[in-house]
């Protein structure tokens, strides 16, 4: 009696879709790629209950003919690759002929395509693997809805998340293939509501901009770069714009988004001696590549490529900004109320009259009785901070006379706006301006001036990694904002300023260290002293 059998086509779909289809932005994605390889140039998603309901995405394309329609959907069908040798020069997002069968095999799908010579379209519905229904349907480029995702796979429909986090995935994907495709309108209309809207760009800087804002675009500078075999277009940080997170690290090679642990490090190591510790840069970085010496075919839904050689890219990308990094190099402007400037400086470190002597421009030297006590202003400043948003004092918010207008990402400005009563508790009043921006109404005195949209950002970040217990969230965003407000180093403090720190600090529960667990001082008594100069 044999055991080994060969599955059924229906039962084999189900389980490549495991690999391609593990949520409603996995099919957002493929069905957005068969957008873009149909030529497109508008397409439109519109979602109920994070997908989980239907998914439905629209094109302008080159669409199909009845015949095509009715294979589209089998398992190894693709219009994309003729011959073996189209493998090693992939071109198209698409190639494995997996993502319908995959997705009708998990789904109830209706496909609605004509074709652009004739528009005599089909429409077809097709349930688990099945066609139920054909019929005769005129029709301009392509429609896919996807319904009852995961009927019949249980085990995986289980695992789904709750209807803000599935949606806040298909924000990433769209908004991801947005930045590669600058080219192309995108939009999502999630439970009846318009969420994206992103008309045609005439260049990926003004894509970056229709998504994050002006005042997000400024932080960065843009850097090309050209090679035999390589181009490079890149929108990275400008110096001191650093994140406490990823959010912002994106890499395309050919417009596709993918992930690389190698292209990354080259990008951080660029920033070397200039990136604070626990920082992150934001990148952008657009390569195009000859399509024949990477493999695209690692990875079942494509989320990494492998390269022929892959040293020159790492150091290609390296060398081309680190170039301009240096290049642009200039003293850190600052938006602290009331620093001294340069000249100032050696006048306070030489005025043997003063309690306090500034070390560099990070730390602040103190002589006691005892001995000598290094500061690190940051760190204290941040300590400060934290513990007066924890304890919510100083938090009288300021009512603006002209609020501000922040725009945020698409994925920011939802958690911002669905946790507007949490950041009211911090003194932070926002209210909707459509569009993806917010006006900002109040904020607490301490934050005047403060980076506000780096504030929202980090706060949207920390919402998005889920929500702790209260207490937990609340410190997070205390040490957040802190940070944000604190006087960075590299600044000359004046003397009121010293004592004042000085004063707050010594009135912290815990003025030892800051919120991230860095010492804010350093002491060295007189008996170390004498030890390190071999006294005793
Ligand atoms: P692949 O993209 O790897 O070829 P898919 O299963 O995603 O495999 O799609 C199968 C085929 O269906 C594609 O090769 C293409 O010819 C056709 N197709 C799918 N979506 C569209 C669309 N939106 N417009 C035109 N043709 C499409
Ligand atoms: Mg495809």
């Amino acid at each position: 009696m044999p055991q080994i059998r060969i599955l059924p086509p229906v039962l084999r779909n189900k389980i490549a879709a495991g690999e391609v289809i593990e949520r409603p932005a996995s099919v957002v994605k493929e069905l957005i790629e068969n957008s873009l390889d149909a030529g497109s140039t508008d397409i439109r998603v519109e979602v109920l209950n994070g997908g989980k309901h239907l998914i439905k995405v629209s094109d302008n394309g080159n669409g199909m003919d009845k015949e095509d329609a009715l294979i589209c959907f089998e398992r190894y069908a693709t219009s994309k690759l003729l011959k073996e040798e189209d493998l090693s020069h992939i071109r198209t997002k698409g190639f494995r002929g997996e993502a319908l069968a995959a997705i009708t095999s998990v789904a109830k799908v209706k496909i609605v395509t004509a074709p652009k010579s004739n528009y005599q379209g089909v429409s077809l519905e097709i349930e688990g693997g099945e066609v139920k229904s054909v019929k005769d349907s005129p029709t301009v480029g392509t429609t896919v809805e996807v319904r009852a995702l995961f009927f019949n796979t249980p085990a995986r429909k289980k695992f789904l998340k709750a209807h803000n986090t599935e949606l806040f995935h298909i924000i990433d994907k769209i908004t991801e293939q947005a930045i590669a495709h600058h080219e192309i309108g995108f939009s999502l209309v999630s439970d009846n509501r318009e969420v994206i809207r992103i008309p045609v760009a005439s260049s990926p800087r003004e894509r970056v901009m229709q998504i994050y804002g002006d005042e997000f675009l400024e932080g960065l500078i843009e850097i090309n770069k050209e090679a035999a075999d390589i181009l490079m277009n890149c929108f990275v940080s400008k110096e001191m714009n650093f994140r406490n997170s990823k959010t912002y690290q994106f890499i395309f090679i050919n417009k596709r988004p993918i992930r690389d642990s190698s292209l990354t490090h080259a990008i951080y190591k660029a920033y070397e001696g200039i990136l604070p510790q626990k920082k992150h840069p934001i990148f952008f970085l657009f390569l195009a590549i000859d399509p024949g010496v990477i493999d695209v075919n690692v990875h079942p839904t494509k989320r990494e490529v492998r390269f022929e050689n892959k040293e020159p890219i790492y150091k290609f990308v390296l060398s081309g900004i680190r170039e301009i990094l240096q290049h642009s190099q200039h003293p850190k402007p600052t938006d602290f109320p009331s620093t001294s400037v340069v000249s100032e400086r050696l006048e306070l470190e030489y005025k043997p009259s003063l309690s306090f002597m500034p070390i560099g421009d990070a730390f602040i030297a103190l002589s006691g009785r005892e001995g000598l006590i290094l500061i690190d202003q940051h760190a204290a400043h941040e300590r400060i901070l934290y513990e007066r948003f924890l304890r919510g004092v100083d938090l009288d918010s300021r009512r603006f006379l002209f609020p501000k207008q922040v725009q945020l990402s698409h994925k920011e400005y939802h958690v911002i706006l669905a946790n507007g009563s949490i950041l009211k508790d911090f003194g932070i009043e926002v209210e909707d301006f459509g569009h993806n921006t917010v006006v900002v109404r109040s904020l607490p005195e301490t934050l005047t001036g403060a980076d506000i949209r780096g504030i929202l950002a980090d706060i949207a970040s920390r919402l998005l990694e889920g929500i702790a217990p209260d207490g937990e969230l609340r410190e997070t965003l205390a040490a957040k904002i802190a940070c944000h407000r604190s006087v960075r180093g590299k600044i000359i403090l004046k003397q009121e300023e010293a004592d004042q720190l000085l004063f707050d600090l010594e009135k912290c529960t815990v003025p030892d260290s800051c919120p991230h667990g860095r010492p804010t001082k350093i002491s060295l008594s007189l008996e170390d002293l004498k030890k390190m100069f071999k006294r005793t």
